[in-house]
């Protein structure tokens, strides 16, 4: 694929999602900045993310530590971005995470917190941490069930280098749009307990809707939508 063509296809696409988001904010009644799009870059070249960037994007989500400190590097001249990683976390990890990124939205363990908040550059910002949530319930799928979510929140809030900022989840996939809506519903009333419960934490962010349920969670208060296929194209299956 030459350069321009790639160029011409994510223009479009990423002109199409941006159109979505507001129209969705729009169908909401909610105002034009309520939710923010991050746009996911997993598996796809350096190169796209750049030309996401000229087409003003700034917050980008990746899954894979290795994948993403090499595009990192590569992209390290493009001011003012913003680098989520939005993948499962091992131990292993936690270091380079603290180090290189500035968000964290799969935390669903305190032992993962402890050491993204000890291993976070005391010359950097606190580290911004959503608390993954299981909130499909789904069996050995990553995230804190519901009831164990505000102990864990209690305890990732008192570590000094993190930020506790809010929620995420990956619901199971639902067709439709009442389907979709009621685990982001769910996701968002345990953010509101969340903010009762820890009226001292900066409590702002809902991090939900993909590429298939982005209008869904704008309905339900998305603050944080993850789009990757809508902006960037299906990825390759592995
Ligand atoms: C891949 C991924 C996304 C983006 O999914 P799309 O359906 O391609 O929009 C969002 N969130 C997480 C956590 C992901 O892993």
């Amino acid at each position: 694929m030459t350069d321009i063509a790639l160029n011409e296809s994510l223009g479009h696409a990423y002109d199409q999602a941006r159109t979505r988001l507001r129209n969705a904010l729009a169908d909401a009644g909610r105002t034009q900045d309520a939710t923010e799009l991050l746009a996911v870059s997993k598996t796809k070249p350096a190169a796209m993310i750049r030309q996401a960037w000229q087409l003003g994007q700034r917050q980008f989500g990746e899954n894979y530590l290795q994948e993403a400190l090499e595009k990192q590097t590569e992209l390290a001249d493009l001011d003012d971005i913003v680098w989520h990683f939005i993948g499962p976390l091992q131990s292993n990890k936690t270091r380079a995470v603290a180090e290189y990124f500035d968000w964290v939205h799969s935390v669903d363990r305190l032992k993962i917190a402890q050491r993204l908040s000890e291993q976070r550059p005391a010359h950097l910002a606190p580290l911004n941490i959503c608390l993954q949530v299981n909130i499909s319930r789904e069996e050995s799928k990553a995230g804190v069930l519901p009831e164990a979510l505000e102990e864990l929140a209690k305890d990732v809030a008192a570590l000094p280098h993190l930020r506790l900022r809010g929620l995420m989840a990956i619901p199971a996939p639902a067709e439709g749009l009442d389907a979709q809506r009621q685990p982001l519903a769910a996701l968002r009333e345990a953010l509101t307990a969340l903010q009762n419960a820890l009226p001292e934490a900066p409590l702002d962010t809902l991090s939900m809707g993909m590429s298939d349920d982005l209008e869904a969670a704008v309905l339900e208060g998305a603050t944080l939508v993850r789009l990757g296929t809508a902006i960037f194209g299906a990825r390759q299956s592995t």
